[in-house]
């Protein structure tokens, strides 16, 4: 497996709407090393998620994991996605993103939604996602799209560097979390 570099904000791939994967070449050894190497990265450098495109392979692929204070998310590969909303309550909190490194800004989500996509191995998966599982894939899910998080903040006034959205606005207790 290999580390993959991570593309940032500017590079055009982060904003095409990314192809979708036929079976056949999901199941491709070279498909299959992508995905891998995403796990990897996503390991590598710290992320809950990583989207295809973020790694300059404009394919409908996203891998999530999590095993953080802000929620526990087995290894989870989505192929093809579609997302229906369940409850359209949406939900403001903090988010960052590998593409747009030492940032974070407040982001409305959806509170519940209900995925339908491929597995790894294109067996079709349907799963129900609430909370920080359902920010994560919105977030990836966007990705997909060609968006970042930044297009869904109502107020960039809360984009803050990581040195001062840790010194002024996260509480003392969850300052090293
Ligand atoms: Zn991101």
């Amino acid at each position: 497996m290999s580390i993959l570099k991570v593309c940032h904000l500017g590079h055009p791939v982060l904003r095409m709407q990314s192809q979708r994967v036929s079976p056949e070449s999901l199941t491709s050894a070279s498909t299959q090393k992508l995905i891998d190497d995403m796990l990897e990265t996503m390991v590598e450098y710290y992320g809950v998620g990583l989207a295809a495109p973020q790694v300059h392979e404009s394919l409908a692929i996203a891998v999530i994991e999590s095993h953080g204070p802000r929620g526990t998310i087995p290894i989870t590969v989505l192929v093809n996605p579609e997302v229906t909303v369940l409850d359209e309550e949406l939900i403001e909190d903090w988010e960052g993103c590998l593409s747009i490194p030492d940032f974070r800004g407040r982001v409305p989500r959806w509170r519940k939604l209900r995925i339908a996509a491929l597995d790894r191995n294109g067996k079709k998966i349907k799963l129900t996602a609430e909370g920080f599982f359902a920010r994560v894939i919105q977030h990836e899910f966007d990705h997909l799209m060609g968006k970042v998080y930044l297009d869904r903040m109502p107020d960039l006034r809360t984009l803050s560097h990581l040195a001062e959205f840790q010194r002024y606005w996260l509480p003392p207790e969850k300052a090293n979390s």
